[in-house]
């Protein structure tokens, strides 16, 4: 592999590496932060990528100079396609590391065929170790399968398997202690993330929300936390666990933004393209493919929406609206 382009520079400096690509908006749970209990209005089927298009728009991405792919959604493994899709960006002349982000109900099914086709690493989402508030969160009872995701990716070798926690206050926030001691002892990264304003009730409230600094304060009082080596562009802040080598992470999207080193771009399952979760608007891929843009005209849309990339998601801003679109559509 040669030299890689830095084509992806917006006007701020920061070069874009990571793209998060949405496989549907569709998910198998209802968590309650994220989607209402009756769903969403999904995305047409005729206006979802097919999986053509959505290679296409990765090979001139990675030809950019993005170098990893993760692919999420709603819940990226309800993808028909999921296992070719990821072949066929291994099989790209330019390779991404390609890795995934889901609710782990359909890894025991997927996970090997997955890491047979490249798949790398994979995030698993989960809140709560607690049967009875899982079905509350999530609107579904399937914990059982969840753990059974984890075991089948532990198995499959995709390493490090690392699980992601939103804890939301009077619902799982006395779980950070007892989720973490459950990720040591199973050789998971556990990371936990402030919960953004992006549910589709619009009820966000920042005094509620769970900070890091109070993840960290609850943490510290049953192990001795001590910095991992820095970060990068990774969005968590990694601590090790009673001197390691067990981690944990902390996402303070909210009130330890890192926008500054921020190298992600999202693409919707719909083929639109957004500079950031809280974008204000997006471009569109989808339209451009099917009247016959040429690879470099889609190139030039991606470079113009990185153009106007804003410094900071704006969270903030005295005049911060919420996306248009929730979490689910946009691609978590
Ligand atoms: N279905 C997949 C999954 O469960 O991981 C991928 C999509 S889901 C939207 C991705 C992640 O976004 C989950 O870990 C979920 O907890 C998180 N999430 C959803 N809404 C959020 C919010 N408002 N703030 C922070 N994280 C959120």
């Amino acid at each position: 592999m040669g030299e890689l382009p830095v084509s992806l520079v917006d006007g701020f400096g920061r070069a874009h590496r990571d793209l998060r690509v949405s496989l549907t908006d569709r998910c198998s749970l209802r968590c309650t932060y994220c989607m209402p209990a009756d769903g969403l209005p999904w995305i047409p089927s005729a206006d979802m990528l097919t999986t053509a298009e959505l290679v296409r728009v990765v090979a001139v991405a990675v030809d950019l100079g993005i170098e990893e792919v993760r692919l999420t959604g709603g819940e990226p493994l309800l993808h028909p396609d999921v296992v070719e899709v990821v072949g066929r960006l291994q099989r790209l002349p330019r390779a991404p590391e390609v890795s995934l982000t889901t609710n782990g109900l359909r890894l025991p099914g997927l996970a090997a065929p997955l890491a047979d086709a490249g798949l790398q690493r994979v995030n698993i989402s989960l809140d709560t170790l607690r049967r009875d508030r899982f079905v509350a969160l999530t609107r579904r009872d399937r914990l059982v399968d969840v753990l059974a995701g984890v075991a089948a990716a532990k198995a499959a070798g995709l390493h490090p398997v690392k699980v992601n926690a939103v804890l939301m206050r009077g619902v799982n926030d006395d779980e950070a202690v007892g989720m973490l001691r459950w990720a040591r002892d199973e050789g998971l990264q556990l990371r936990f993330i402030e919960q953004m304003p992006l549910d589709p009730q619009h009820s966000w409230d920042r005094g509620r929300m769970v900070t890091a600094a109070e993840v960290l304060a609850s943490l510290s009082q049953s192990f001795a936390l001590s910095p991992a080596p820095a970060r990068g562009s990774s969005p968590a802040e990694e601590w090790l666990v009673d001197g390691g080598p067990a981690t944990v992470g902390v996402v303070g999207s909210v009130t330890r933004p890192f926008c500054g080193t921020c190298d992600r771009v999202r693409l919707t399952a719909d083929g639109q393209l957004r500079s950031c979760l809280f974008a204000p608007d997006e471009t569109d891929l989808r339209a451009a493919m099917r009247t016959g843009a040429s690879d470099d005209e889609v190139a030039r849309r991606i470079r113009a929406c990185l153009a106007s990339k804003r410094a900071g998601h704006g969270i903030d801003d005295p005049g911060f609206l919420q996306p248009t679109r929730p979490m689910s559509a946009i691609g978590g």
